[in-house]
């Protein structure tokens, strides 16, 4: 819901219709209980639900349950509802932007109905994880054409490419090294990390990652679905940020 930060006083805001089925009947709240409202840019604040679409804005509170450092997922989509689920659970686990990506091996191109289904899942599974900080789910980008977004991240970005099958090191073990020691800190300013479609990343793509510096990483001796991959990697990111 969008806030006016410098005069959130008293502020009437409109609660659309899912919203008031959620406080009226999923939580069961009464005229004049109290909630939380996530503005979409990292603000949370209180406010008094006056019932049916009508709430009160009373102060902003304070609070950060966002991962350390912001963590970019490229996913090469998945047929079927995949990548709804993909949407759902890593909003859940602290993903900050999510680019569908169409790599050699992908069948699906998205409608753009589906992109306006998944920001709308990715808002409800933020409001649900209490996330101060709306995920972004981008336009879908060609492989090729994210590449080309790299070269506007600098060298701070730590980058890997999940690849299903060969002998190269656990994504684990990789974000244990790029901790700086101190707290949760990492040595790298975001994260990025990429998980290849159902037939996998091609031999090029993958030589292509690792000539833009992405480290190859194993997830684990198992193959995991598309689906699975992303929600493990982030799994790990998320323990590791909280060790
Ligand atoms: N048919 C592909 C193959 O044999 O290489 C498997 C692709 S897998 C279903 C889909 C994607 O999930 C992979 O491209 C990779 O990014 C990721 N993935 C699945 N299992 C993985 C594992 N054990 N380690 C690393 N990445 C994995």
């Amino acid at each position: 819901i969008a806030i006016a930060s410098e005069q959130f006083h008293h502020q009437q805001v409109d609660l659309t219709a899912g919203q008031q089925h959620y406080l009226g009947r999923v939580l069961r709240l009464q005229p004049g209980d109290r909630f939380i409202i996530l503005d979409g840019r990292g603000g949370w604040w209180l406010a008094i639900w006056k019932g049916g679409q009508n709430a009160t804005v009373v102060e902003p509170i304070r609070v950060n349950n966002e991962l350390p450092i912001p963590v970019t997922l490229w996913v090469s989509m998945p047929k079927g509802s995949g990548f709804e689920e993909i949407v759902r659970c890593t909003t859940e686990l602290g993903v900050s932007r999510l680019v569908p990506i169409i790599s050699a091996r992908t069948v699906v191109v998205p409608s753009p109905q589906k992109l306006a289904r998944w920001r709308r899942i990715a808002t409800e599974a933020a409001e649900q994880s209490e996330r101060q900080i709306l995920p972004e789910i981008t336009d879908p980008l060609s492989i090729q054409q994210a590449w080309e977004t790299l070269s506007d991240q600098g060298e701070e970005v730590d980058k890997y490419i999940c690849v299903a099958r060969g002998d190269f090191p656990h994504l684990l073990n990789c974000l244990l090294a790029a901790r700086t020691g101190q707290g949760k800190g990492y040595v790298y300013n975001s994260l990025l990390l990429a998980i290849g479609p159902e037939g996998g990343w091609t031999t090029p793509e993958v030589e292509e990652a690792i000539n833009r510096r992405f480290q190859p990483v194993s997830l684990g001796s198992r193959i995991l679905r598309s689906v699975t991959a992303p929600m493990v990697a982030l799994s790990l990111v998320a323990a590791v940020s909280e060790m």
